[in-house]
């Protein structure tokens, strides 16, 4: 059984993209057959992956997305890119932006992510989505083609906002287009181990959400050797394997496999 999960929030540095690399080859590692989907414009999981230019790719989830909505075909492993950690993945960059805009006039606007994903679901155990930092048609097609949702929360301040509307929309989702979907859970990251601060807003966000949500036992510490891999086009297994954060992408996966059960 495949498990589709999107990796949302409307707000963007959180943690989205590196999240989804991370745990996405976490659960290759773990011998799981893993798929990540881009939809993102900014192509910034592209970029993780070791793609220099997005913007200049001809075969992106957008191409896919376009001939979902016009009825072509699509061949089996069109659009797809093996990547030497393990992983597939379906790249983005800015032509989504306007494929955003063309979906209002589209039949079934909201499903078309879902139709392809129904397609390939049988290659993998995972798909992961990288959303983009909004909620808009893009990212309903996300949470339409999901079982479920990982929120990246970034340790910073109290996000109460922007969480509770990111929460309705799902909620939304849930009740119109996807009986299936449900949170996962909400994953602290960026978390500065060194200061109170970070604890707090920890204790706070497990006070406010904590019985309504599940929050991940692990948080991802902060760490500039996460930031380092964005352009080094690898996972933070390899490029620092001992570190803080590749042990804090580790205890995650595991997390989420002891789920399966
Ligand atoms: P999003 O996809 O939500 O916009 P990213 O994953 O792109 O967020 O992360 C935003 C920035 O923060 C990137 O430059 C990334 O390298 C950096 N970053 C991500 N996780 C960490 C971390 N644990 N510690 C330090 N920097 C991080
Ligand atoms: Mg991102």
């Amino acid at each position: 059984m495949c498990r589709v999960i999107a990796i949302a929030n409307q707000k963007g540095g959180v943690g989205k993209t590196t999240t989804c690399v991370n745990l996405g080859i976490g659960l290759a590692r773990a011998g799981k057959r893993v798929l990540l989907i881009e939809a993102d414009a900014q192509g910034s999981m592209a970029v993780s992956l070791g793609i220099r230019e997005p913007d200049s790719l001809n075969m992106t989830i957008v191409n896919i997305m376009e001939k979902i909505i016009n009825d072509e075909e699509i061949k089996p492993g069109e659009g797809i890119i093996h990547h030497a950690e393990g992983i597939d993945f379906i790249p983005a960059n800015i032509e989504l932006a306007g494929l955003e805009t063309s979906l209002v006039n589209v039949m079934s606007r909201e499903m078309v992510l879902r139709l392809f994903i129904s397609g390939v679901k049988a290659d993998y155990d995972y798909i992961l989505i990288d959303c983009m930092p909004s909620l808009g048609m893009i990212t309903i097609n996300a949470l339409v083609a999901a079982d479920s949702v990982l929120i990246p929360v970034e340790a910073a301040y109290l996000p109460v906002k922007g969480l509770q509307q990111l929460i309705k929309t799902i909620g939304r989702v849930h009740r119109k287009l996807n009986r299936e979907l449900s949170i996962m859970g909400i994953l602290l990251t960026k978390v500065d181990r060194r200061t109170n601060f970070a604890k707090d807003i920890s204790e706070q966000i497990r006070e406010v959400y904590g019985n309504q949500i599940h929050i991940f036992q692990n948080c991802i510490p902060l760490s500039v050797k996460a930031a380092e891999t964005t352009a080094e086009g690898k996972s933070i297994y390899l490029h620092a394997p001992k570190g803080i954060v590749a042990e804090g992408y580790h205890c995650l996966t595991e997390e989420v496999l002891s789920d399966e059960k």
